[in-house]
């Protein structure tokens, strides 16, 4: 291996940053914390959080006392009412781009529209924003449960998770147009996942292999892993640097000399230095880092938002 190219758009966004510092907050102060599901899909930060003993719950119902804080992908209305029925205190971490799409399909909704929202029924945004509409979204996780449905008249309209693959947005928004000429589309897929996205589809075709550096549960780094594999032919998404394996390298029909890294918006800093220095060791140290252009090496940490 010769050299390790840096995706130009990687790593935390501003969503994910916002809620890990008020969770950071909130855990300061007296009294106990609870963090309803994960704060955001990762678990080394999930796990950061547990070892400062906050608590975390799957369930409302086993929270019983104190401050309850709502993770980023937020939470439908429902959860926040009987959260203060039950005398706790929430706080919301939810991405203000979530709560955007909250509002465009309460207002929908309101207005006497049905809202095809194409997303993960089992994600946790997804039901949220589902609560604040109900019975009035009907999920699509994919294409083909978009051709199932049956005829629908009057008002429609369709909205996307914030992490949808862009290329499928596309396509489910050609064939929603076909099937139901009148329906008015709100691509809300946040700009974190467009410009990750954009990042991988402009260094995959120029590597040997793709590594992308993020949890299983996170959304967008397996849609970033899975965009690496369609258009590199090698990508592997890690937890952590200790997934590495350097039979990878070894054992590879292909050469490998120059890897890609990538990682999802929830994967925090010290896990892609980790892969940076865990792929420098198996390459003997002589591989040549190269980040994005506006990123130097050595004040990467520090550097400001300015994409999200
Ligand atoms: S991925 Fe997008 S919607 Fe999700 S937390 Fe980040 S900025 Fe917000």
């Amino acid at each position: 291996m010769k050299q390790i190219i840096i995706a130009q758009h990687y790593g935390f966004c501003m969503g994910v940053k916002r809620a890990i510092a008020i969770a950071e907050e909130t855990a300061g102060s007296n009294g106990s914390v609870t963090i309803l599901n994960e704060i955001v899909h990762n678990e080394a930060i999930v796990e950061k959080f547990r070892r400062e003993g906050v608590g975390q719950s799957f369930s409302l119902e086993d929270v019983k006392e104190g401050t309850l804080i709502i993770s980023a992908h937020g939470a439908s209305p429902e959860v926040f009412r009987k959260a203060e029925e039950r005398g706790l205190k929430v706080v919301d971490a939810t991405c203000p781009l979530v709560i955007r799409i909250h509002k465009i399909v309460k207002k929908l909704a309101e207005n006497g529209y049905h809202v095809l929202h194409l997303g993960d029924d089992k994600h946790d945004e997804t039901i949220g924003i589902m609560g604040h509409a109900p019975d009035k979204v009907t999920v699509i996780p994919t294409l083909d449960a978009l051709e199932a449905l049956g005829p629908i008249d009057g008002k429609l309209a369709m909205t996307s998770q914030t992490t949808a693959r862009v290329s499928d947005f596309v396509e489910v928004e050609r064939r929603a147009k076909e099937k139901y000429p009148q329906i008015e589309i709100f691509n809300t897929i946040c700009n974190a996942t467009n410009q990750r996205q954009a990042a991988i589809m402009d260094l995959a075709p120029k590597v040997d292999m793709m590594l992308v550096v993020g949890s299983e549960s996170s959304a967008n780094s397996k849609r970033l892993a899975q965009i690496s594999k369609a258009i590199c032919g090698i990508a592997y998404l890690i937890n952590s640097p200790d997934d590495i394996r350097s039979g990878w390298f070894e054992y590879s029909d292909k050469k490998i000399d120059v890897v890609g890294l990538s990682a999802g918006a929830s994967t925090p800093d010290f896990l892609i230095d980790g892969a940076i220095a865990k792929l420098q060791e198996i390459g003997g140290g002589e591989v040549e880092v190269v980040y994005p252009e506006k990123r130097m090496a050595k004040n990467r940490l520090a550097l400001a938002d300015d994409d999200d």
